[in-house]
């Protein structure tokens, strides 16, 4: 055989593993509910939580794992997400379904459990662009955009984060320059999710006449405004983040968020987007559950089930233990924020600790797979990868810790005071 037969793409082995069923061709069933903690939905959050998981497994599973592989976004896909009727969550009126948080984080916890990039890509449409139009713009603003980003007619962004503000987000380098008429944008921004096909882009920066941080509506193709893909993401290849670069963008006065005049207006827009992050967390440990009961059930070594094995039983309980008690602190989360006491530093504690018995959840399942564990066939390694994000992004562990240790405390620590 020549060299170039064994570099031929068209030479695919089939080897035979005929009891393995790959997640595309049947997603696993949903085992996690132990404790039957879905008895504290009502009707409606359930019969929505089942709306959900039927749409993710028959129309998202059976493609999500390829478009991961290519690092492309399921375009096709937008407008029956629109069509689902949960974009725009908890927001009331112009068009939206003006859902309870729960009911909300239900929708969440299903889209997760299939694929944590699409749940970004919701959670970036609904909890931070369309909610810091709702919480901060004004009448005219929401009528504009809220209905036609309900529908999912438009795609937005979320634009915070620049490459030289991460965690220090409240120092936005980006500026607005009041000019007649409107606002001149200048900056960088960095991770910004959905850039590169988006219509509408919520922008934060630096308000040069008084040193506050502003937002900004910037309408996709304006001029100045240069996007591009960030490449080689190992983590939620599907979400197309972009680097973007604002060059004497011209913003109309109409489109300033006239609520949006400090960092403080905008973290109060983020807390509830916290929750339901925590609630990803959430969907991503049950979906990693759920395929490792049905693998340790279909794999045999030594002549045994996995599932037989004391050490992966062990393995299979401890998620379970994570996976039920997650539930009950983001359930209890929802409820606080839904009568209106849910505080920033209990948001940020239970994003903080949800993604980290989550990321010790789907460590667990992926060793359980061996092997198997590092492939996009069995659903557990592309979870594994983007569970990643899910723990660095909307605040890292670490800085929602710290903004917890403040609340409880009354000491901030985030900013060092003194060099050693
Ligand atoms: C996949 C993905 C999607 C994203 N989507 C968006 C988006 O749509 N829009 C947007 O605006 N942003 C987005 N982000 C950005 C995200 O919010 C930031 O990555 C995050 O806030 C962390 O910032 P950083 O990456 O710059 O890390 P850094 O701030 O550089 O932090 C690096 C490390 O230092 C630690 N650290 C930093 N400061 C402190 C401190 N004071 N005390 C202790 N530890 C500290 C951090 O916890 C972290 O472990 C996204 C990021 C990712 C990875």
């Amino acid at each position: 055989m020549g060299s170039s037969e064994l570099r031929s793409p068209a030479l695919k082995l089939s080897i035979d593993c005929p009891k393995l069923t790959p997640a595309a061709s049947t997603f696993p069933v949903a085992a996690s509910n132990y404790y039957q903690l879905d008895e504290l939905l009502t009707e409606e959050e359930k019969d929505l939580q089942m709306n959900v998981r039927q749409f993710m497994e028959k129309e998202v599973a059976p493609i999500i794992p390829k478009f991961w592989e290519k690092a492309e976004f399921p375009l096709h896909l937008i407008p029956k997400m629109g069509s689902l009727g949960i974009i725009g969550g908890i927001i009331k009126g112009y068009g939206c379904p003006g859902l309870s948080g729960t009911a909300h984080a239900m929708c969440f916890l299903e889209i997760a459990r299939v694929d944590a990039s699409i749940a970004s890509f919701f959670l970036v449409q609904s909890c931070l662009a369309m909610l810091s139009i709702a919480q901060l713009g004004s009448e005219a603003q929401k009528e504009k955009y809220l209905r036609s980003l309900s529908k999912m007619h438009k795609v937005c962004v979320y634009a915070l984060t620049e490459p030289n503000h991460g965690s220090d987000a409240s120092s936005l380098s980006s500026t607005a320059r009041k000019v007649p008429g409107g606002w001149i944008l200048n900056g960088q921004k960095r991770w910004s999710a959905n850039g590169s096909f988006a219509d509408v882009f919520v922008v934060l920066a630096c308000n040069t006449s008084n040193n506050q941080i502003n937002g900004f509506i910037v309408n996709g193709g304006s001029p100045g405004l240069k996007i591009s893909k960030i490449e080689n993401k190992t983590s939620l290849r599907v979400v197309q983040n972009c680097d973007i670069l604002l060059e004497d963008v011209f913003v109309p006065d109409d489109d300033r968020l006239p609520g949006a005049n400090s960092f403080q207006d905008l973290v109060k827009a983020l807390s509830f987007s916290r929750v339901i992050v925590a609630w990803i967390s959430i969907g991503i440990a049950a979906g990693v559950y759920d395929a490792c009961l049905r693998y340790l059930g279909e794999r045999k070594q030594f002549g045994a089930p996995l599932a037989a094995f004391q050490l992966n039983q062990e393995k299979l309980v401890r998620m379970l233990g994570n996976i039920q008690a997650m539930w009950l602190l983001g359930w209890r989360l929802c409820k606080l924020h839904d009568s209106g006491r849910m505080t920033t530093g209990q948001a940020s504690l239970g994003k903080a600790w949800i993604t980290k018995q989550a990321r010790e959840t789907v460590a667990l399942g992926r060793e359980l797979l061996g092997g198997n564990g590092i492939v996009t066939d069995f659903h557990v390694g592309k979870a594994f990868c983007d569970m990643e994000s899910i723990y660095t992004y909307e605040g890292s562990y670490e800085v929602n810790v710290l903004v917890a240790a403040r609340e409880i405390t009354g000491i901030a620590s985030i900013r060092p005071t003194s060099r050693l």
